[in-house]
């Protein structure tokens, strides 16, 4: 079954897209296949026995990490661990009618991570709908599908979450992204209906996924760290501005290692917090216990709590907490935990990654 969402925008399940794609429809031009790997893969195993010859014309990388790094970097095993891959295809459909297909591998589950892949999703409706009509089908046509849908209905109509939903319901009934997938789609309505690297909303969800994966025991790969702001590459791009967008007349805070000066992290690294946020009662114990006087240290947090960088080696090794030292000196900076850590403003912080304040410095580069 499909379902019209809007003019020129479907709705559908995996029958739905099977039928377009053997029989042909007058109206579709482009699907967008959202389905888990492995229903990919068998998808494209099943079409070509009905030999519909598919041509592959554009695979993009997205995800975890800056892709730079990634595509110029050591390989494509490495990409592919720390990025997902979407393929663009130009498949015939019946009646010698032509299909672009975009196939995004998601699972139905609520760990998923959807904001990495949700923006080209988004463009590629978006770009679809220019020239034709475009179907968006899942397996059942009910979470990941809708999930998509909504959030474009959220950007290009800036509707909330709930309006959107409500508005998609209208075309069929049975639509139901799943929880996390409705987390994820109100963080993109907080951060104004884009998916925005900079934003707190968006470092916390990607602290989250990777400490999901840690504790689902997955192999902990560097490459989704972020880069290490105190190699000379790095410091090269920001000093010279060679090759980037615009003149670096911005002065970037920079935390230093206070031993050996060394740059350790930059303000961009980190994952701010509220002071005190949560644990009230452990609040309420600490404020029992101290001078009134001293009200505003207590809001005074001791560390700042970062992204995991690439220099953080024993990270790497994959215990679940320990020791960060300085790469250069070999100096004490903080401390690791995957299973979080307690500022000193009384706030959980859940994967942390510390540093103390008093071993670095802070300036700008
Ligand atoms: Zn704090
Ligand atoms: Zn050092």
């Amino acid at each position: 079954m499909l379902y019209l969402v809007r003019e020129k925008l479907f709705i559908g399940n995996i029958n739905a897209a099977a039928e377009v794609l053997l029989g042909g429809n007058e109206e579709i031009t482009h699907i967008l296949s959202v389905l888990s790997s492995a229903s990919i893969g068998f998808f494209s195993e099943w079409k070509s026995s009905f030999s519909v010859p598919t041509k592959e014309i554009r695979t993009v990388y997205v995800g975890d990490s800056d892709s730079d790094e990634n595509l110029d970097g050591d390989g494509s095993n490495k990409t592919e661990l720390c990025s997902k891959k979407i393929h663009y295809v130009v498949e015939n459909a019946g009646h010698d009618l032509k299909l672009v297909r975009m196939a995004v591998p998601l699972r139905d589950m609520e760990s998923e991570n959807l904001l990495d892949s949700l923006e080209v999703c988004l463009d590629f409706i978006d770009e679809s709908r220019k020239k034709g009509s475009v179907l968006v089908h899942c397996f059942a046509g009910v979470s990941r599908s809708a999930a998509i849908i909504t959030a474009y209905l959220m950007r290009t109509e800036r509707m909330s979450l709930e309006d959107a939903l409500e508005s998609l319901r209208r075309s069929n009934e049975s639509v139901c992204p799943n929880d996390g997938f409705l987390e994820q789609l109100s963080m993109f309505e907080d951060m104004g209906f884009k998916v925005d690297h900079s934003s707190t909303i968006y470092k916390r969800f990607r602290l989250k996924v990777l400490g999901d994966s840690y504790n689902r025991g997955e192999k902990i790969d560097n490459c989704k760290f972020a880069a290490d702001p105190g190699l000379p590459k790095k410091e090269a791009s920001i000093g010279t501005g060679a090759g980037s967008q615009k003149e670096e007349l911005i002065p970037t805070v920079a935390f230093r290692c206070k031993k050996c000066r060394r740059v350790v992290a930059l303000q961009e690294n980190v994952v701010s917090h509220t002071p005190g946020e949560g644990e009230s009662s452990f609040e309420w114990h600490r404020r029992s216990s101290r001078n009134t006087f001293n009200k505003y240290d207590e809001f005074e947090c001791t560390s700042i709590f970062v992204e995991p960088l690439r220099w953080m080696k024993t990270v790497e090794e994959g215990g679940l907490e320990g020791k960060l030292w300085c790469v250069h000196c070999e100096g004490r900076l903080g401390y690791f935990n995957w299973s979080g850590i307690q500022c000193s403003c009384g706030s959980w912080i859940t994967p942390a990654f510390q540093l103390h304040k008093s071993r670095v410095d802070v300036s700008t580069v």
